[in-house]
């Protein structure tokens, strides 16, 4: 089987825009409304001559009782489960929230490679000071990454790679 790596992070961050930026095409909904993503879309993406599984989940609230986003954290669970290599996605426009720390704990106890994207990074140029807050999560150098721009996604997959 193909290597897999998995996207996830909580609603909204991002996700599938990256999914679709990195897979070259527009294969998972985006959408203004959190929780669009409900099941995991699979798709191949190639890079450096290496192919690989992506796929793309709904997204992950901790501590939510609501079905829809349970359902949604039970997908990621099971994605988190299968990958060889784990993107977590930040939203530098919101900074460091109390569930990108859970999830972060989460995948630190699940013992797989983490790399941390930070979505949204849109202006080019040196780090802004909420850039360095997300070292804080203790997964180590954050990406910076604007999947709408598609900067950073070669560097994202170059760290992926890294576990692969
Ligand atoms: P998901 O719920 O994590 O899958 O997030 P989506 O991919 O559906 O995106 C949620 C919103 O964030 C949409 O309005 C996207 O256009 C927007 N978005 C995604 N990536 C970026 C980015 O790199 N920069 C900016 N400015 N907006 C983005
Ligand atoms: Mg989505």
């Amino acid at each position: 089987a193909k290597p897999l790596i998995a996207i996830v992070g909580r609603p909204n961050v991002g996700k599938s825009t990256l999914f679709n930026k990195l897979v070259g095409q527009r294969i998972s909904i985006v959408e203004d409304t959190p929780g669009v993503t409900r099941d995991r879309i699979y798709f191949e993406c190639e890079w450096r001559n290496k192919k690989v599984m992506l796929v793309d989940t709904g997204g992950i609230e901790p501590h939510s009782d609501d079905a829809i986003l349970s359902q949604m954290r039970r997908q990621a669970q099971l994605a988190i489960e299968a990958a060889d290599v784990i993107v977590l996605v930040v939203d530098i426009q919101s900074g460091v929230t109390a569930n990108d720390q859970d999830v972060a704990a989460m995948l630190l106890k699940s013992g797989k490679p983490v790399v941390l994207c930070v979505n949204k990074s849109d202006r080019l140029g040196a780090p802004s000071p909420e850039f360095y807050e997300f070292y804080n999560l203790g997964l180590g150098d954050p990406i910076a990454v604007s999947s709408t721009h598609g900067h950073g996604t070669g560097d994202l997959l170059d760290a992926c790679f890294e576990y692969i």
